[in-house]
């Protein structure tokens, strides 16, 4: 295969530490840079949400304006430009749109506009790389955010040289936000309203920008190579398994990995005392510094069971509700990081009442939080109805949390139970998705975890596995290339 640089454009929602509400913020916090260090030229495209402004505060990148055709008018958008890590970042700066509280929604309602936000995200992405000049080689755009780009390029600018030798990749981070919105935005988006059909975006009476994005980029992929069978079938495949299969050819699966640097247990200032595999006794003083701060009685004899996760049915969360007074019966403590479904943040609050010595429910979405909890945690819980790859079960490892997981997509690619190969051993996940097969499951890691010196083993396996970015940058650059049609 070819080894020339690519000029590589990336668009999506999230990146870290910019703006990040689960899994795809961190893969777009590192993909781009761990490109840019084998070589390839990366503009990553992101709205300049009100959260941006928090972490760029002082830098005062100046504010610069193009016309986007947009909406039947030129609109005049602002943009705002940042070389990071190798990567050249532009914030779409448009205040109306993008300078909110949230990304997406609050109060659990998604913001009635979300079409037009991420409609002019993808058009206006196309027209800053004209702007400055940089001809992709690639266009990889990323969840249903983005879906619209590949179908502005099909669309609109087909016969646009600037564009004439860009191939375009659309990476499926979670099947389950089609992005669907009424028959009537097309218009709105400029988009022909022939594409209100089966073969164009038409979803259910809807249009969906999620099946715009699998239906017009050269490539599909999604984060794991599980998820990317699973997706194919009717169980897993959110209606579009059928668009999936007819695509089976140029559609892949490639694992997440994270920011070693980011997520290292040995310099994180976040912990109360560093760690690491080789010197582990500052796992022991992270965990009785969480069990202090929240109040829970101080001590190393008490197993601590974790779980950060959007409170979303995706995640499982209705098991452990089920399995919660089963789970304390155990003698164990749950501290559960979580920000979601109100039904959910309430019932778990309410199960934990009962459990004042062993639960501590904390309701919101907490970076630093999170990392304390990692390194507090001796098991990780992640029984997942299903999970396109998962990053927290990766962290975990990385921080010496055992993962529990339920076996599906990235996370049967990720872990594996003594039962199923003692060496390779990293976790304990169970097949069936049920209460009772998670309180099993829990009962073998219990055991094995008061087996002290190997449980030590374990947990030094875990935290010496590679699950960095480098592999899966690599891969990337192979699918680019395919793309392109170069291999
Ligand atoms: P998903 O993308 O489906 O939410 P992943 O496991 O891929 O799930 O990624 C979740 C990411 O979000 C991890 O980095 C995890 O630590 C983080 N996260 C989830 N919930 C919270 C929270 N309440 N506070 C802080 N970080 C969180």
């Amino acid at each position: 295969m070819s080894s020339a640089s690519l000029n590589i454009l990336m668009i999506a929602s999230e990146a870290a530490p910019f703006a990040k509400t689960g899994g795809l913020g961190d893969v777009l916090g590192s993909l781009p840079a761990a490109l840019a260090n084998l070589g390839h030229r990366v503009v990553l495209v992101l709205p300049w949400y009100r959260s941006v402004q928090s972490v760029t505060g002082r830098l005062r990148l100046s504010r610069r304006k193009i016309f986007v055709p947009f909406d039947g008018q030129m609109l005049q958008v602002g943009f705002r430009s940042l070389d990071q890590n190798g990567v050249r970042i532009l914030f779409l700066d448009v205040p109306n749109y993008y300078d909110r509280p949230a990304l997406y929604g609050e109060q659990g309602e998604d913001y009635p506009d979300n079409a037009e936000r991420f409609g002019l995200l993808s058009r206006a992405t196309l027209e800053l790389v004209r702007h400055i000049g940089f001809v992709p080689d690639l266009i990889h755009a990323h969840d249903w955010q983005a879906g619209l780009v590949p179908v502005y390029l099909r669309q609109q600018l087909w016969a646009d040289p600037f564009f004439a030798n860009s191939a375009t990749l659309f990476t499926i981070h979670n099947l389950g936000y089609h992005g669907d919105f009424p028959p009537e935005t097309l218009r709105q988006l400029g988009l022909d309203s022939t594409l209100n059909g089966f073969d164009g975006l038409e979803f259910h009476g809807r249009i969906s920008l999620l099946k715009g994005g699998i239906r017009f980029a050269d490539r599909v992929s999604t984060v794991s190579p599980t998820y990317c069978r699973e997706i194919q079938t009717e169980d897993f495949g959110m209606g579009l398994d059928g668009l999936l299969r007819a695509r089976r050819e140029e559609l892949h699966g490639i694992l997440n990995g994270i920011d070693l640097k980011l997520w290292d247990p040995s310099s994180d200032p976040s912990l109360a005392v560093p760690y690491s595999a080789e010197s582990l006794a500052g796992k022991q003083l992270c965990k009785e510094a969480l069990q202090r701060e929240y109040g829970l009685p101080v001590g190393v004899e008490t197993p601590l069971l974790a779980m950060i996760a959007r409170l979303d049915p995706q995640k499982g969360i209705d098991l452990v509700l089920e399995a919660f007074d089963s789970i304390m019966q155990r003698g164990v403590q749950l501290v559960l990081l979580g920000s979601g479904r109100p039904d959910y943040e309430q019932r778990l609050s309410a199960a934990a009442r009962f459990f004042p010595e062993q639960a501590r429910i904390l309701l919101r979405f907490d970076d630093r939080l999170s990392r304390k909890i990692y390194a507090a945690s001796d098991l990780f819980l992640m029984p997942s109805r299903y999970e396109p790859c998962g990053l927290g079960q990766l962290i975990a490892l990385r921080y010496g949390s055992i993962p529990l997981v339920h076996a599906t997509g990235g996370l049967v690619d990720t872990i594996c139970d003594p039962q199923q190969d003692e060496t390779r051993a990293n976790g304990f996940s169970f097949e069936t998705l049920s209460s009772r097969e998670l309180l099993a499951t829990l009962d073998r890691a219990l055991r094995a975890w008061r087996h002290k010196s190997e449980w030590q083993a374990l947990v030094q396996k875990a935290m010496s596995q590679d699950f960095s970015w480098d592999k899966a940058a690599r891969d990337y650059v192979d699918l680019y290339r395919i793309s392109r049609g170069e291999a």
